[in-house]
């Protein structure tokens, strides 16, 4: 898919700005805190519902201002859509005019992949970064997941709660059921998804790195279906229960699992060099690309934020012989002129104070 066209008022330090994009690169230059992560958080925001610097919506209204206003025009390979978010005292989205009532139906309208050097930290960093990536993408392919995931979320924010008061284990057991039921369903999605990961992932990293053999697997309730995979996470919540009483928390569940990353056999999270861990979040952020494409019939618009700058020269290379076969949005502050060459044809625009001029 690719966007053509993004119209924002009043976002962040925008008044108002509207620009149409070429099919393939976008490049928007520019110098530090002119504009141009807002830019991309504005089509993020139109893509999946919330900013990914924030979860706090009323922040990207611009200071001073009431109200906010995002539309992104994007086309597919049949048809057109039409996405407007708009910030007041609520956000409200509407899709081709229509007012949605619930977020899960914005899901995978405009699918994007982001990629910023936060993202290039995914394997270094916590669980949480990987479960907010696995999450992310699967949300933009399966609105299911997305409202499994949300109704999972509920019940053990629920569950916790309850923890805190001192319960019976009867009150318990009623949450736990609905624990696992919803439970099973997330981890049986994300395995799935991480196992046909691996192998994208896999020759990907190797045209990367050269020669490390990247695999990957999800770490979690084990179980090859929805059913054993809930009669194992009510097990293992049994098992749990008196250490979840004492410390009022849900030790169990999705909301505690990860994706093992290993190359050669060795698991970079923990052991990997920087420059290994780095190589990997690339390959995984490029093979999530891919797998979208598998899934859903067409490329996701890539955007990168800010990351040829943290790539060294072959890393760079590697990334931006991707690039080439979907629409991708780039800010930085330069681009020199070995990427410009590798680039090709670039549609480009200048970002200064809140304004974007075509070039
Ligand atoms: P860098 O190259 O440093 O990453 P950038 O061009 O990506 O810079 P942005 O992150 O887009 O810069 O931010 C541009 C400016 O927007 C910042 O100086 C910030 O203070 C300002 N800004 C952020 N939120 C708002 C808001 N709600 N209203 C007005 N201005 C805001
Ligand atoms: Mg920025």
């Amino acid at each position: 898919m690719q966007i053509e066209k993004l119209t924002i008022k009043n976002y962040r330090n925008y008044a108002s700005a509207e620009v149409k994009l070429g099919g393939g690169v976008n490049l928007f230059i520019g110098n530090n805190a002119q504009g141009k992560t807002n830019l991309l958080e504005s089509v993020y925001l139109a893509s999946v519902g919330r900013s990914a610097r924030t979860p706090r919506w009323q922040e990207l209204i611009k200071w001073g201002e009431n109200e906010a206003l995002v539309r992104v025009t994007v086309r597919k390979e049949v048809g057109r859509d039409e996405v407007e978010v708009r910030l007041d005292k609520e956000k409200r989205v509407a899709i081709n005019g229509l007012p949605i009532t619930r977020i899960g139906e914005l899901m995978g309208v405009v699918k994007t992949v982001l990629f910023s050097p936060d993202e290039l930290k995914i394997v270094k960093d916590g669980p949480g970064e990987r479960r907010r990536f696995m999450d992310i993408a699967l949300c933009q392919l399966s609105k299911a997941y997305f409202y499994a995931l949300t109704r999972y979320n509920k019940i053990l924010a629920q569950r916790n709660k309850l923890l805190k008061g001192n319960p019976t284990d009867e009150a318990i057991e009623v949450w736990d059921m609905q624990l696992a039921k919803e439970g099973a369903r997330v981890v049986k999605t994300r395995r799935g998804f991480v196992n046909r990961l691996s192998p994208i992932a896999e020759e990907v990293h190797s045209d990367i790195t050269g020669t490390e053999k990247l695999f990957l697997s999800y770490e979690g309730i084990e179980g090859i279906d929805v059913g054993e995979i809930e009669s194992n996470f009510l097990k293992a919540l049994e098992k749990s229960r008196e250490r979840d009483k004492a410390f009022a928390v849900t030790h169990i569940g999705p909301q505690r699992d990860d994706i093992k990353v290993t190359a050669d056999g060795v698991d970079l999270r923990s052991f990997g060099s920087q420059g290994q861990q780095r190589s990997a979040s690339l390959s995984l952020k490029l093979a999530e690309m891919e797998l979208l494409k598998e899934t859903s019939g067409e490329y996701p618009v890539l955007l990168l934020d800010d990351v040829l700058s943290e790539l060294d020269n072959y890393r760079q290379t590697k990334l931006l012989s991707h690039i080439t076969a979907y629409q991708t949005i780039i800010t930085g502050t330069s681009v020199p002129d070995d990427v410009r060459e590798k680039l090709g044809s670039v549609t480009e625009f200048y970002v200064e104070a809140g304004k974007v001029i075509n070039n």
